[in-house]
């Protein structure tokens, strides 16, 4: 039987390099593109989804085309993000692993430049780049891009959203003209289309599925809440699925650490992915992901882009995407290489309306969903651990030598009085935690006044935590992380700002971030005052915390008033020694908040990549070309630049 990819007109060695990584038959877009991109005279666009199988499908024509025999640069792809280049790659170099004298470079910012160098000059044929550091390179004239035959504009949309535009067009000004240029996005924004119409000649267009479809796999649900209940609203979802790998979106940098920091402290194996750490924290975070040691990675849209993760079960937008297009890479995230997923928006009454928008642009429907009850958290936890305690696996060797003892100590139950008493440990617990808890669901019409008045007191509530009459409450992202005491904070922020001490009210120490509160008239003084600081080769940053991450914050004070933060707690000291030894969940706390801090301690000494934000802060580009790849020293840079 003639190999499908055979069909397609893919040569042996490739069929058999993608066979070898369990590729049996191509996926729809790779149907479609390979035939038309293989032909190698046109321009081509496709508007495809993230985890379509889109690599191969750019990447499998390629090696066709390429003459490996020469060991000029012949295709160049260029992508949004480190993860995704290195990404692209290691899939590449996977494909052409039975190609003789096939050769891919991986350029990124983030990465020492004189390695990158090196493998250019030994000659390849394929280069894969983020835009900033692909400059820097030919700034050096450290590259010949006359050979090019063939560019890859890989997810297009985003690189523009983060602002490579001009970028891309000076890298392209060094290709030879009769290059073709293959363009992918998830979405055609007028912006990518201009591209198409001022960088192609006639290209061929393909629609992957249904013009603007989102993935099959997915389905997408809405839960309708108080912006308050926000956080409670996001645990009740992660407590009903217990076996969750998911990925939660938060608009700002603030919001993704925060309720990454409420999750970790309320007994959840949690982390935070977002443009404020260096590359070296991001690699560590995302490796916790991939190897499925974290369960929730609470990320920012940028920091994402690149996280190409199979078998995420849930992509959970704690708050919806500013543009609404970002909604198909994120829930992009799940559902991919055939896996059934589910992506979540837990909104406020108001945004229903976002949800239909997005409903027109992924051409299908969201099911209002409704967070479960207390009771339905408790039985489907009772049930996850009874089936749990069914399939554990025991150490015969090792708990034999207890048994005796453990027989006598049930000595006076019978088994059923056991089986009861056992499965109440955990069930007391959630029980305690949830059977107070209320109805968290709210209709779409619950928006009139009420509404506003929920709005009105979510304000008060935070004015409560806000600065003290006459000083203004500043975020700042070090912290106790970076071996700051409130007095050295003290000191490095009267220093940088050059305001007096006196000046300083409160000073609130987190982790890896802090709330100074400064006498009102200075704080302008103070955040002017406040440039190019860098602490351990890390940009710092000065704000008023106006928009301090509401939702999580609400959680964190209701964490405060007694019973539900009682199962936070609870979580994490009295049952931790019997879940580590192998109870309920285990491995959520023991691998939770204890490595989640762990992470975080070790990023006090975090590289210097993030050095690079500073570049987006109108610097030449002359000035940034002369450094080694800062702009993208992290998704950091990206962020940095989407904000500006
Ligand atoms: P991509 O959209 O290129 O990031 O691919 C998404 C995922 O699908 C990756 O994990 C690929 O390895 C996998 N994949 C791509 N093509 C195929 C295929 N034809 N059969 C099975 N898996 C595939």
């Amino acid at each position: 039987m003639i190999n499908p990819f055979s069909k397609l007109g893919i040569s042996d060695d490739v069929v058999n390099a993608v066979k070898a990584l369990g590729f049996e038959n191509p996926t729809p877009i790779q149907e479609q593109a390979i035939p038309v991109l293989l032909e190698g005279s046109n321009d081509f666009v496709g508007l495809a989804q993230t985890g379509t199988g889109k690599t191969a499908a750019f990447g499998l024509p390629l090696l066709e085309l390429i003459d490996f025999k020469s060991n000029k640069p012949q295709a160049l792809i260029l992508c949004p993000t480190r993860e995704l280049c290195l990404q692209i790659a290691n899939d590449i170099r996977n494909f052409s692993k039975n190609t003789p004298n096939a050769s891919v470079v991986a350029v990124y910012g983030g990465a020492n430049i004189m390695q990158q160098l090196r493998e250019i000059r030994n000659g390849v044929q394929i280069v894969v780049a983020t835009p900033g550091r692909m400059l820097d390179i030919i700034g050096r004239k450290a590259i010949d891009f006359s050979n090019v035959k063939y560019v890859v504009l890989d997810e297009a949309d985003e690189m523009l959203n983060m602002g490579f535009q001009e970028d891309i067009n000076d890298i392209l000004s060094t290709t030879p003209d009769d290059k073709k240029t293959w363009l992918f996005s998830a979405t055609m924004p007028p912006e990518v289309r201009r591209i198409a119409k001022n960088y192609m000649d006639n290209p061929t267009e393909l629609t992957m599925g249904t013009k603007n479809t989102g993935n099959v796999n997915i389905e997408h649900e809405y839960y309708i809440v108080k912006a308050r209940d926000k956080y409670a609203a996001l645990k009740r979802i992660v407590d009903y699925n217990p076996d969750i790998f998911g990925v939660v979106f938060c608009k700002t940098k603030m919001d993704t650490q925060d309720v990454a920091e409420h999750l970790i402290k309320d007994g959840y194996n949690a982390d935070a992915l977002h443009g404020d750490l260096s590359q070296q924290q991001r690699d560590k975070v995302m490796q916790r992901f991939r190897d499925r040691n974290m369960q929730l990675l609470i990320a920012t849209d940028v920091a994402a882009r690149g996280i190409d993760v199979n078998n995420v079960t849930h992509v959970i937008n704690y708050a919806l995407p500013d543009e609404i297009e970002s909604y198909t890479h994120r829930s992009g995230r799940t559902g991919r290489a055939g896996k059934t997923g589910v992506s979540i928006c837990i909104i406020n009454a108001k945004e229903t309306g976002k949800i239909r928008q997005i409903e027109r642009i992924i051409g299908k429907q969201f099911t209002k969903a409704e967070l479960p009850t207390g009771f339905d958290v408790c039985e489907k936890q009772l049930f996850g651990l009874v089936h749990r305690v069914h399939n554990v696996e025991v150490n015969e060797e090792q708990i034999d030598k207890y048994m005796s003892r453990i027989n006598d100590e049930f000595a006076d139950l019978s088994k059923e009085e056991v089986i009861k008493k056992f499965a109440s440990l955990e069930f007391n617990r959630f029980l305690e935690y949830y059977q107070n808890a209320p109805d968290l669901n709210l209709s779409a019409d619950d928006r009139g006044d009420r509404g506003d008045r929920r709005e009105r007191g979510e304000r008060g509530e935070r004015g409560g935590r806000g600065a003290e009459a006459g000083y203004a409450r500043l975020f700042i992202n070090v912290g106790s992380v970076d071996e700051f005491t409130r007095g050295d904070l003290l000191s490095f922020v009267c220093n940088n700002g050059r305001i007096s001490g006196k000046a300083v009210g409160k000073i609130d120490l987190k982790g890896v971030f802090s709330f100074v509160e400064v006498e009102s008239a200075v704080a302008e003084t103070l955040l002017a005052n406040f440039k190019d600081v860098q602490h351990n080769g890390r940009e710092v940053r000065i704000e008023v915390s106006g928009d301090a991450p509401r939702s999580s914050s609400r959680g964190g004070d209701r964490g405060g008033r007694g019973g539900r933060d009682g199962f936070g707690g609870e979580r994490r000291g009295g049952y931790g020694g019997e879940r580590r030894s192998g109870g309920y969940g285990g491995d959520r706390r023991s691998s939770g908040g204890g490595s989640g801090r762990r992470d975080r301690g070790e990023r006090s000494s975090g590289g210097s990549s993030e050095g690079g934000f500073r570049d987006f802060s109108g610097r030449s580009r002359e000035e940034r070309s002369g450094g080694s790849g800062r702009r993208e020293g992290g998704n950091g840079g990206s962020d940095r630049r989407r904000r500006s």
